[in-house]
């Protein structure tokens, strides 16, 4: 079986962990979690990281600390994991969906204006499969308009939009490291920023909102904390994240090289301003590929070949139907995300997928194909 994505744990990960065990430092208290921080901060070239549970609580924890709630509005790509719009909805606030472009997979900047009103406080781009967002143009609109922007960058760990790396581009910026990220805790995330009050809010409203004297709470907080045993395994993750991010980006171009003379598939796409660090390797099936995405993927799992789908866009989610969101605007042209869904899938991806099983992965999406003809 080639899994669509497993983490590469062949690093330092379990050396720092018995290190845990052995000290009895095994909750958020601990060495690690600061290293860590500090670790993957520098490598994402910000001041300070804070770590915590999952990147979706990174998301939520961003917004609280921005002061986003109840009767504001957050412009997000509809085109994206449900966990961009939870995190939105967990504030009270209301997403505002745009649709997707087809040029990189990313919100449609061109889209973002129409969208602002007086209640609008932040936009949060989504740097989708880790090809950036055209940052210059988003951070444009936002100070035009005075509004943060809190980039997703959950699918981009490296990725760089005109040299710079994806999560130094905004106000804040959130990760997660769930097990098929670029770089995994087994659950985790991390926020990330240059600012030093917003830093030091999410470090307090991450903890319950202790302060002193303990006990005695200004504000809610949350428990978001991370754990030392996962932040050892983050630190041993970011000594290799390089490495990472290189064989994802060698293993894209084995893809794009193999595939690019197959009838009906198209290759993920790469702006010159763009480092497309390709977290996952997605192709889109257009009409002359013979079979449905869905029928691809099941003739690839009968062949022990793990895909996953594009997402399904936000604003065509069943959970809207419920009348506790009817404040949220799900009518509007979102073609570009229904054709995405509808016609896009991922391939195995793992940072140590070999060059034979690119080859077998290939081989069997033009042997099916060719069948089906
Ligand atoms: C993975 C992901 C998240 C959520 O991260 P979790 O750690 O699973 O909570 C958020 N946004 C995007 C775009 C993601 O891909």
């Amino acid at each position: 079986m080639i899994r669509v994505c497993e983490p590469t744990l062949s690093g330092n990960e379990a050396k720092y962990v018995q290190d845990c065990l052995q000290t009895t430092m095994i909750s958020s208290m601990g060495d690690y979690i600061k290293k860590f921080e500090h670790a993957f901060a520098t490598y994402s070239q910000v001041k300070h990281g804070v770590a915590v549970s999952n990147g979706t609580t990174a998301i939520h924890l961003a917004l609280e600390a921005l002061g986003i709630g109840p009767g504001d509005e957050v412009i997000i790509p509809t085109f994206t994991m449900i966990a961009t719009g939870n995190a939105v909805l967990y504030t009270g606030a209301t997403p505002v969906f745009v649709d997707a472009e087809l040029d990189t997979w990313n919100m449609d900047t061109s889209q973002i204006e129409s969208k602002i009103t007086e209640k609008t406080k932040a936009i949060i781009p989504v740097h989708t499969y880790g090809h950036p967002c055209d940052m210059d143009r988003i951070n444009d609109i936002a100070k035009k308009h005075n509004l943060f922007v809190i980039e997703d960058a959950a699918e981009a760990h490296g990725a760089e939009y005109k040299g710079r790396k994806a999560g130094s581009l905004s106000d804040v910026a959130c990760f997660s490291f769930y097990a098929n990220k670029m770089i995994t805790t087994g659950e985790g995330g991390m926020v990330i920023t240059n600012n030093d009050q917003i830093a030091e809010k999410c470090r307090l409203l991450r903890n319950h909102a202790f302060v002193q004297p303990r006990f005695v709470h200004h504000q809610l907080g949350f428990n978001y904390r991370m754990t030392n045993i996962q932040a050892a395994m983050g630190l041993a993750q970011t000594e290799n994240i390089q490495t990472f991010v290189e064989s994802r980006i060698k293993n894209a171009q084995r893809y794009t090289e193999l595939l690019k003379d197959v009838q009906g598939i198209e290759c993920p796409p790469k702006k010159e301003w763009a480092k497309n660090v390709y977290w996952m390797y997605g192709i889109l099936l257009n009409k002359s590929f013979p079979l449905s995405k869905d029928q691809l993927m099941a003739a690839l799992r009968e062949r022990g070949i793990g895909t996953r789908s594009f997402f399904h866009p936000l604003h065509a989610q069943p959970m809207f139907n419920n009348p506790k969101y009817k404040h949220v605007d799900t009518s509007g042209n979102f073609q570009k995300s229904q054709y995405l869904w509808q016609n896009g899938l991922y391939l195995p991806s793992s940072s140590h997928l070999t060059d034979a099983q690119i080859q077998e992965v290939v081989n069997a999406i033009k042997e099916i194909a060719r069948n089906n003809l």
